[in-house]
């Protein structure tokens, strides 16, 4: 199924031909089919291209390429961590293997935590074979593909061609540049892809490994193209999405017990628990972006995967929808506080005990996935700090820091970046909370 969003965009390089050619020179040092042109303008099929290893490609030339490379002779046996066919342009593919540390290799949780089996009117899903703590690794894997999420094959389409027509050639094309890309796979990675379930079915031209491919499709936060969100590009091009051979089999639920995070310099996804699960637990994680929002409008989301949750939340909404109603309200992380020096009681009052009722809510309602989880344990460890109880100060810092490790442990640029805005929202508060004991005087007001 199709998982994922697009959290926010980031900083991207010129879009301008190579400089240092290093990196592909590197990669094809007793490498394997790692990086083929896509000739262009006019190409039928991906075997046009004369298959050459080369370094001369520009930041827009569209590639083959298989990532990391693998020795000669290597098999899914003999290199069990894997390799990801990409067809990605010359910008991305730089992006990739300049990577500091990559390739790392894959860290495996010891023994495996789960197992895939059937999960009634799922079809496949993961389950827990062992207790999982929260924070602990629960897989990590490499694509089979990393492909665009939107791609305009550049073959010319006749000009009287509609646009109905143009947009029926173009999803046939694109079918025969995909067809090219499974056909590098090695063939028990063919066998594992065609066994991937394929839920769209729509009459737009496309073919059936597009639609397996949309079927099961996670979006990547990494590789943007410098033309991602720009005026006048259509939504989902210049973006990538990856197809998993495992990870596709984990189902959605609007109350997840797991999180999922690219690791770019072992090139792979990460799953992670987000709370406790407990041996036999189903895993599941989101496949949609505000899983706080009103169960109608979580439904509007998952529109496009075409099912109906029924987790916890969506089986009870009016229970659900008001707890997240509270929740909202009673977490504001930045509020206006009134202080009096003379009387401490207002840490409990406007600090401790919100900070408390909402964690407590978060956790009946099973979000400890969201950020707001993060921030709560956070603001109750400072607000320890202020009344001088390092028992409690250091307790809260543990938890925060547990959470910490499950939702922002993989490495790569947007958690780097979260990680710079979520210090200087500490370190703020941390200034504000030393002026207030720096303070003489009675009742005061400030925001934290
Ligand atoms: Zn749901």
């Amino acid at each position: 199924m199709k998982r994922g969003f697009l959290k926010s965009e980031k900083a991207f390089s010129k879009n301008e031909p190579p400089k240092n050619r290093t990196d592909v020179a590197n990669q094809s040092k007793n490498s394997v089919n790692t990086v083929q042109i896509v000739p262009t303008p006019t190409v039928p099929a991906l075997h046009g291209g004369d298959g050459k290893l080369t370094a001369d490609y520009h930041d827009d030339q569209w590639l083959l390429s298989t990532q990391p490379r693998y020795p000669p002779g290597a098999t899914l046996v003999k290199y069990p961590d894997g390799w990801s066919e990409c067809f990605i342009t010359g910008h991305a593919q730089r992006k990739i293997i300049n990577t500091p540390g990559f390739p790392e290799p894959l860290p495996r949780p010891n023994p495996s935590c789960f197992r895939i089996s059937d999960s009634p009117g799922k079809g496949l899903g993961m389950f827990a074979a062992r207790d999982i703590k929260m924070g602990d690794l629960i897989i990590a894997e490499r694509a089979l593909l990393i492909l665009p999420r939107a791609f305009t094959p550049p073959d010319r389409v006749p000009a009287h061609f509609t646009e109905e027509q143009t947009k029926r050639a173009s999803a046939k094309a694109y079918e025969q540049y995909l067809e090219g890309v499974v056909q590098r796979l090695p063939l028990e990675s063919q066998v594992a892809f065609k066994q991937l379930r394929c839920s769209r079915n729509q009459d737009d031209g496309s073919g059936p490994i597009y639609n397996t491919v949309m079927t099961n499709l996670f979006m990547i936060y990494d590789y943007f193209e410098p033309s991602y969100g720009k005026p006048g590009i259509p939504e989902g091009y210049g973006c990538y999405g990856r197809v998993f051979k495992t990870l596709s089999r984990i189902n959605h639920s609007c109350r997840p017990n797991a999180q999922q995070d690219w690791d770019s310099p072992s090139f792979s996804l990460q799953i992670r628990a987000s709370r406790d699960i407990m041996k036999d637990e189903e895993i599941f994680i989101t496949y949609i972006p505000r899983i706080m929002d009103p169960a109608p409008a979580r439904q509007e989301q998952l529109e496009p995967y075409r099912f109906r949750c029924d987790c916890q939340a969506c089986s009870n909404p009016i229970v659900s929808d008001e707890r997240c109603r509270r929740i909202e309200k009673v977490g504001l992380l930045r509020r206006t506080i009134q202080i009096n020096r003379n009387d401490m009681r207002w840490v409990h009052e406007q600090l401790i005990d919100p900070s408390l009722e909402c964690l407590t809510l978060i956790e009946e309602e099973g979000l400890q996935n969201e950020e707001l989880y993060r921030g709560l344990l956070s603001r109750l460890a400072d607000s320890y700090s202020l009344l001088g109880d390092t028992a409690e100060e250091t307790k809260w810092t543990r938890m925060y820091d547990v959470v910490r490790q499950a939702q922002y442990n993989a490495r790569n640029p947007l958690n780097e970046a979260a990680r710079i805005r979520e210090e200087a929202v500490q370190r703020s508060n941390k200034e504000n909370l030393a002026k207030i004991g720096a303070i003489k005087g009675q009742s005061f007001t400030v925001t934290l």
